[in-house]
C-alpha cells in the first residue's frame, strides 16, 4: 500500500495540536506539526461553548488546508479529551468548555466536520483511546495511563479499546478515590476522583506545599491512588502491562515508576505479579495521541 499521509489532531484543554502523519506499512512519522493555545474555559471564560467549539473547526479546517498544499491528505483523525461514544459522538468535553458545553453533547462532530472537509474521511477519538492505538502494533492487551492537566486511562484488550456503548470505558479516572469532604476538585465537577489526585496540577500543588513547609514531595503518597487503580484492573481483568506517558510522567520519568512499582505489593493480594515488570514507561515524544490516531485512521 502507498504511503498515505493522515492530517492528525491532537484537541487538548492546553493546547490544539495539529501534525500531518505519514502511515507507511503500519509505522508512522511526523512529518510536520504546529500548535496554538486552546481557547479553552479558563483562559476564555467570557466565551461561549458554542464559540469555542467553532474556534476549535476552525482550527482543524485550516490546518488541513494548510497541509493539503504540500501533501496529498486521505484522512482527518481527531482527538478529543472527553469520551466518546459507540456513535462516535463527543459525550462530555470539561477540559475543554467547562459544565456550560454539556448541553452540546453527545456532539456529532464528525458529521460537522464532514460539511467543511467533504471528501474526506473523518475519524473521531478519545484522545487516549487515539494514543493508545500508537501501541497496538505491540501489544494486544494492556492499558495507558496519560498523566497531564488531568489523567487519562484506556484498556485495550485484543487492540481494541474497550469504551462500552458510551464511551465511559477508562473513566475510572473520575471514579472517587478520595472520599474526604475537603478532596481536590475534578474537571469534571466531582471531588476526590483519581483525576483530581493524581494529575500534573495535583503533583504541583503537592510541591508547592511541601516547599512551603520546608519538606521534600511524598511521591510514594501521591501515587497510592495511581497504584491503586493499576491494582484494579490488574485483579478485574489480569491485565499484566501498564504503560504511563503524559508531561508528568515524562518529567518524573523512572522515579515515578518506580514509586507505583514500591505501591502496588500492599494494594492485593500477592501470587508471583513482577510489578516492575508490568509498570512501564511510554517513550516521551508527546506525539501519542497524533501518531495512533492516524495509525487507526488508515486501519479503518
Ligand atoms: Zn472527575
Amino acid at each position: 500500500m502507498p504511503v498515505r499521509h493522515v492530517a492528525s489532531f491532537d484537541i487538548g484543554g492546553t493546547n490544539l495540536r495539529a501534525a500531518v502523519v505519514a502511515v507507511d506499512d503500519g509505522t508512522a512519522r511526523v512529518v510536520s506539526q504546529r500548535r496554538q493555545e486552546t481557547p479553552n474555559h479558563l483562559i476564555l471564560p467570557a466565551m461561549s461553548a458554542a464559540e469555542r467549539l467553532d474556534a476549535v473547526l476552525d482550527f482543524i479546517v485550516a490546518a488541513v488546508s494548510e497541509a493539503r498544499q504540500s501533501h496529498v491528505i486521505d484522512a482527518v483523525a481527531a482527538a478529543f479529551p472527553g469520551p466518546v461514544d459507540a456513535a462516535g459522538r463527543i459525550a462530555a468535553l470539561p477540559t475543554l468548555w467547562g459544565d456550560d458545553g454539556q448541553a452540546l453533547c453527545p456532539l456529532a462532530l464528525d458529521g460537522l466536520l464532514a460539511a467543511r472537509l467533504p471528501g474526506l474521511p473523518i475519524c473521531l477519538f478519545n484522545d487516549v483511546t487515539a494514543a493508545g492505538h500508537r501501541f497496538v502494533g505491540q501489544h494486544r492487551d494492556f492499558a495507558l495511563f496519560t498523566l497531564g492537566s488531568g489523567v487519562g486511562l484506556k484498556v485495550f484488550i485484543d487492540g481494541q479499546a474497550q469504551v462500552g456503548p458510551h464511551g465511559a470505558g477508562g473513566e475510572l479516572t473520575h471514579m472517587v478515590f478520595d472520599p474526604s469532604p475537603g478532596a481536590p476538585a475534578c474537571d469534571c465537577g466531582g471531588r476526590g476522583h483519581l483525576g483530581a489526585l493524581a494529575s500534573g496540577r495535583a503533583w504541583q500543588r503537592v510541591c508547592a506545599a511541601a516547599e512551603q513547609d520546608g519538606q521534600q514531595p511524598d511521591l510514594d503518597g501521591f501515587v497510592e491512588p495511581l497504584a491503586r487503580a493499576v491494582a484494579m484492573l490488574h485483579y478485574a481483568l489480569g491485565l499484566e502491562l501498564f504503560l504511563f506517558s503524559g508531561g508528568l510522567s515524562e518529567a518524573l520519568g523512572e522515579t515515578l515508576r518506580a514509586a507505583i512499582v514500591r505501591r502496588l505489593p500492599e494494594q492485593g493480594w500477592q501470587c508471583g505479579q513482577d510489578w516492575n515488570a508490568m509498570v512501564r514507561l511510554a517513550p516521551d515524544d508527546d506525539a501519542h495521541a497524533l501518531i495512533g490516531g492516524a495509525l487507526a485512521a488508515c486501519r479503518e
